[in-house]
């Protein structure tokens, strides 16, 4: 029986207050209005920017809301003027999405800072009417980054959801979504390592893992991993890595260290830490010439970023990457293909360590908080 145009109600893990373990309620998901999706969630893993806006610390607090933003899943049905997708196709919902029609989506040189659907973690609302389409009793819950996965359903606009191969396995193809495309891409589309060449890679959770894969993919000589959690390394030894580098073993920067161990600096480095000091170790670390540093991860509020000019002046080069420079509508459909060929040179198997049913999502942020692990699959229909 169809659902389209009904209310539905499903459990959804519900963020009431900053910090406090969710609770997983009955929710009712209105349908989805002008250019609007309505997709049924299989699976959902937590990537570090859930965890930041759950914590809320030096964050605008919305509350209640509903997190999670790396997923995959069905087409449930769509709303008045959606032609790109249909109910059936199978979908991963994007975090940052891409309307085919502003100066950055048209643009040659701009990838994915789409005007109308870059991300944007203040919102808490569907922009057609700046309502939300969850609530309970009446009472509207927020919206996180216009995806919202921790739900069994949820609304997000049609330019923020690629269709995918529908041979895809569902659960495999869910860290796709967020953080693999970001860490992998940061180093195969952003920093471009050549064969031969040294990469340091700053922070050992899946997206930081992602970039050593790609640095391995693009034939990097050395890898040198560098992680304050002596437990990332265990893990991060199925990787390719050919060094590993902790902070805290060294009384001096770790900057300094590496410059030593590799006689002038890394050709590159890709941080994935969210520490803005890791940010500055990660620029300062890259050989003078032509080193080219890379950040991905997203810092404080009031983060500042240090470092002396001449660093840049000595023809270093500092760059950030969004979601690993992807287009998410146009590029994410392709990405999956490959990965479905083998061609991507990615197992996926190595990035989900773990998996928990729906009621116990509150298990994946204390791994993640405790640092164990990669990501951790939540089975929404378990
Ligand atoms: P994670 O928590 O799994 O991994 C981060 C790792 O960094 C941890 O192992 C931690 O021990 C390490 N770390 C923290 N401070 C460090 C320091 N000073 N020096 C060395 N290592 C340090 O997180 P994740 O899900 O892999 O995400 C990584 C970062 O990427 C986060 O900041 C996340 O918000 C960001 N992110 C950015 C984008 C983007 O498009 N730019 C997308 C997704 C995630
Ligand atoms: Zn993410």
């Amino acid at each position: 029986m169809s659902t389209a145009g009904q209310v539905i109600r499903c459990k959804a893990a519900v963020a009431w207050e900053a910090g406090k373990p969710l609770s997983i309620e009955e929710v009712e998901v209105a349908p989805p209005q002008k250019d609007e999706v309505r997709m049924k969630i299989l699976f959902t893993s937590l990537c570090h920017t859930d965890v930041y806006y759950w914590e809320c610390k030096g964050y605008t607090p919305l509350f209640p809301r509903i997190l999670g933003h790396e997923a995959s899943g069905i087409v449930e049905s769509v709303g008045e003027g959606v032609t790109d997708v249909q109910p059936g196709d199978h979908v991963l919902p994007i975090f940052t999405g891409e309307c085919k029609k502003c100066r950055h989506c048209l643009s040659e040189e701009s990838n994915n800072m789409c005007d109308l659907l870059r991300i944007n973690c203040d919102r808490g609302v569907m922009l057609a009417d700046g309502k939300t389409r969850f609530s309970i009793k009446g009472k509207p819950i927020y919206h996180f980054v216009g995806t919202s996965t921790f739900s069994q359903y949820t609304v997000v606009h049609v330019g923020q959801v690629a269709k995918i191969n529908p041979a895809a396995p569902l659960d495999k193809v869910c860290p796709i979504s967020c953080g693999i495309c970001t860490g992998f891409g940061a180093t195969v589309n952003v920093a471009k390592p050549r064969k031969g060449q040294t990469v340091a890679i700053f922070g050992l959770g899946a997206v930081g893992l992602a970039a050593a894969e790609g640095a391995r993919i693009c034939g990097a000589s050395r890898i040198i991993a560098v992680d304050l959690n002596p437990r990332r390394f265990e893990e991060a030894k199925k990787f390719g890595i050919t060094e590993f580098v902790n902070p805290k073993d060294y009384n001096k920067p770790v900057q300094e260290v590496i410059v030593e161990m590799t006689g002038g600096g890394v050709d590159r480095s890709v941080e994935c830490t969210g520490s803005v000091q890791a940010m500055i170790s990660a620029f300062e670390c890259v050989h003078d010439g032509w080193g080219v540093c890379v950040l991905v991860g997203v810092p404080k509020i009031d983060d500042a970023f240090k470092t002396h000019p001449m660093k840049l002046l000595s023809e270093r080069t500092l760059k950030g990457a969004f979601y690993g420079n992807y287009k998410p509508l146009s590029d994410i459909p392709n990405v999956v293909d490959k990965y479905l060929n083998k061609e991507l040179g990615l197992d996926m198997d190595k990035f989900i360590t773990h998996s928990v049913p729906f009621a116990d999502i509150n298990k994946a942020f204390d791994y993640m908080l405790q640092g164990i692990g990669l990501r951790c699959l939540i089975h929404l229909d378990a």
